[in-house]
């Protein structure tokens, strides 16, 4: 008797168990919920004090990749190397890019318009060869095309990745087209209202620029009219002279504080901080409600 009732039970489980999908990191399982509602479940690969620049999923995370119907992926160097193993793995899934149609742009375009002199760029370049040619195997440490990954961090290019994951979901699950659209349609509204609240705070803003350890934030101020002052890439710290540079750049315009992610070494950037009297701020540009926390950046930097 006992093992019948415990038969018809997981029965039960099975027939209810929700359909899974995986996303790369938290903002996307916020978007996700955010057009799904309850309709599936959502693993996140990229955990919340992980380095995206730097993961590699675990073979735990490569098991439960199995039962997921849809890979959301987001345009991080660790998918360039992960998505094809994510597919063999898994040879029902379905990858989506959620970065279609998003214009992406050169994280490394302001770097060199930093680089003023002949002798600090020609200095780059070169490092920029050795490092790729040490790095080879290293596959996830670079993005093959050098753009900036950062796009769930501008509310306009959440709306791009919004209507991508509603027609992936759709497609998926036909049965519940309606209810994403429906959803789609509130999650647009509210980041409208989000977009134009960012762009009243803003505009109020003094100083348009703001100095950060990774840089994260490209797009957000690409959107406001922002420049974000960079000390990493990718994972990767400057070489002496670039830092130079770029402390140079920040004592020209007048910067006071340096924001810096949790996943990055607070020595590292205690370090570069002190060199110029700016004080420390930490920012997470890996939090679920990318909503409010670009509300609160912006109210950190109006607060400077
Ligand atoms: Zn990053």
């Amino acid at each position: 008797m006992f093992r019948i009732i415990i038969f018809i039970c997981l029965g039960a489980l099975a027939l209810y168990a929700k359909p899974a999908v995986t996303v790369s990191i938290l903002p996307q399982q916020y978007m996700v919920e955010k057009i799904a509602g309850d309709t599936v479940d959502v693993v996140v690969m990229v955990s919340a004090n992980a380095n995206h620049e730097t993961y590699e999923p675990k073979p735990s995370q490569m098991k439960l990749l199995a039962k997921s119907d849809i890979y959301f992926a987001v345009g991080l160097p660790f998918e360039e190397a992960w998505l094809e193993r994510f597919a063999a793995a898994s040879p029902k899934i379905a990858i989506i890019d959620t970065g279609k149609g998003t214009e992406k742009i050169e994280l490394l375009e302001h770097r060199h318009h930093a680089a003023h002199d002949d002798d600090a760029h020609h200095d780059r370049e070169e490092e920029h060869a050795v490092h790729e040619h040490e790095d080879h195997e290293h596959a996830t440490h670079e993005h093959e095309d050098g753009l900036d990954p950062h796009i769930w961090l501008d509310p306009v290019l959440v709306k791009i990745q919004a209507k991508n994951i509603v027609s992936a979901l759709s497609s998926k699950y036909p049965q519940n087209a309606a209810l994403y659209a429906k959803n789609y349609e509130n999650f647009a509204k509210e980041l409208d209202a989000l977009d134009a609240e960012l762009s009243k705070k803003l505009a109020a803003l003094k100083n348009r620029n703001f100095f950060v350890f990774h840089p994260s934030w490209g797009y957000f101020a690409k959107r406001y009219g922002l420049e974000q002052i960079f000390v990493e890439i990718e994972g990767r710290e400057p070489k002496a002279a670039e830092l130079v540079e770029i402390l140079k750049e920040t004592k020209e315009k007048n910067i006071k504080a340096l924001f810096v992610e949790p996943q990055v070494s607070e020595k590292n950037a205690k370090i570069v901080a002190d060199e110029i009297g700016a004080k420390l701020i930490r920012v997470d540009p890996m939090k679920k409600d990318l909503g409010k926390n670009l509300n609160e950046l912006a109210d950190t930097l109006l607060g400077l």
